[in-house]
C-alpha cells in the first residue's frame, strides 16, 4: 500500500527520469507536493504544486478560498494529523540558507513556504501533505480527543509506551471532553505524551505523541479545565 502522491511521482519519474523530476521545486526540496486540504476552508481539495513554491497563506487563501464566512483561521496541521499543529498569530524567527548566504526569516504561519526544510525549521513537518485547517469555531480539546482516539485505535500494541500511552492520552482527553477532567489532567496528559517519543520501535510513538505535545504547547489554556459536572464518558469512549 502506498499513498497517491508517491504513485503519481513514480509514474512521472519512470516516464521522464529522476533528473527531470529533480529540476522541479526548489534546491533541496525537489519535485512536487500534493496537498490534501481538509477542514474549514471554502474550497477543500487535492492540489499539486512544485515543492516550496507556495506559502501556507497562498494555499489557504488563494487556492482554497480562505476561511468560511464570518470565521478566522485558528490553527493548521500541515502534514497529516501527527504533524505538530501551528497556531495562527505565532511567529517563527531564525536564519536559513538561501543560495550561499544565511538570511534572517520572520514568518507568521501564512508566510511559511510549504517545503520540508521550512516546515522542519518551524518545528513541524511536511509529512503526508494532509493539511487540516481549523477555524475559531473549533474546541481544541475536542479536536485532540478525536486525534487521540484514532492513534489509540491504530497502535499495534507491541511497545508498552505506545500501547499504554496512546490509550491514556485518549482516556484523558475523552474525560476532558465529557466534563470529567481532573485538576491535574493537563499536566498528566503532558507527562504521558513526553514519555513516548524515542522509546518505541517504530515512528508511531512519535506520531501519536506529537499532537498532544503541540496542542498543549500552543493551546494550553484550553486544556486547563477544572473538574465540573457533566455527562460521564460512555464505557466505549474509554476503551480501545
Ligand atoms: S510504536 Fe509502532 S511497533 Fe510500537 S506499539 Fe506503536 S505502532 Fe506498534
Amino acid at each position: 500500500m502506498n499513498n497517491v502522491e508517491t504513485l503519481c511521482h513514480v509514474k512521472y519519474i519512470v516516464e521522464v527520469g529522476g533528473e527531470a523530476f529533480a529540476k522541479i521545486g526548489t534546491p533541496n526540496n525537489t519535485g512536487t507536493r500534493i496537498f490534501c486540504v481538509s477542514g474549514h476552508v471554502q474550497r477543500p481539495g487535492y492540489y499539486e504544486f512544485p515543492c516550496g513554491t507556495i506559502t501556507m497563506g497562498q494555499l489557504l487563501n488563494e487556492v482554497c478560498g480562505g476561511p468560511l464566512p464570518g470565521r478566522k483561521f485558528k490553527a493548521v496541521i500541515p502534514g497529516g494529523s501527527s504533524a505538530k499543529i501551528l497556531r495562527f498569530g505565532e511567529r517563527f524567527k531564525g536564519k536559513r540558507k538561501v543560495g550561499n548566504d544565511m538570511v534572517d526569516y520572520d514568518w507568521g504561519v501564512e508566510d511559511v513556504p510549504l517545503d520540508f526544510d521550512s516546515l522542519g525549521m518551524i518545528g513541524t513537518m511536511g509529512g503526508s501533505g494532509g493539511v487540516i485547517v481549523m477555524d475559531d469555531s473549533v474546541n481544541m480539546v475536542e479536536a485532540l480527543a478525536n486525534i487521540n482516539a484514532f492513534y489509540s485505535h491504530e497502535s499495534c500494541g507491541q511497545c508498552t509506551p505506545c500501547r499504554e500511552g496512546s490509550l491514556w492520552m485518549k482516556k484523558i482527553t475523552t474525560r476532558m471532553v465529557h466534563g470529567q477532567a481532573r485538576t491535574e489532567d493537563a499536566a498528566l496528559l503532558k507527562g504521558v505524551a513526553d514519555q513516548i517519543p524515542g522509546r518505541t520501535i517504530c515512528a508511531f510513538g512519535e506520531a501519536c505523541s506529537w499532537p498532544t505535545q503541540s496542542f498543549l504547547a500552543k493551546f494550553g489554556d484550553e486544556f486547563k479545565a477544572t473538574p465540573r459536572p457533566g455527562r460521564r464518558p460512555k464505557p466505549e469512549d474509554l476503551i480501545v
